[in-house]
């Protein structure tokens, strides 16, 4: 028992000591990303809703089609636009169409 009770104590030492580095590892990493993202944005515009221009932080990319000219000629031409939602990216749409 005793013998027992004697190498269980190192082994435990060791695990915690590399819980402790993990953690240590963990919070570096969320540094550095924080520390990233807050350049990130200082440097980047928001990038704003093409129907209601409200900044959007998770902008969604909606291709919209619209009749264009190409010199004197009526096309069919498309856009990429970012918008807040599927319901704004829906009335661009619309409203393009005529
Ligand atoms: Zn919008």
């Amino acid at each position: 028992m005793c013998d027992l009770a004697r190498d269980m104590n190192p082994a435990m030492r060791v695990v915690e000591k590399r819980n402790f580095s993990l953690m240590h590892l963990v919070t570096r990493v969320h540094w550095e990303n924080n520390r990233s993202n807050a350049m990130n944005q200082t440097t980047q515009q928001p990038v704003k809703c093409a129907r209601c221009y409200q900044p959007v932080e998770k902008p969604i990319y909606r291709t919209i089609q619209f009749i264009g000219f190409d010199g004197m000629r009526k096309r069919s031409m498309r856009e990429s636009l970012p918008f807040c939602s599927d319901e704004h990216a829906s009335h661009e749409q619309m409203s393009r169409e005529g």
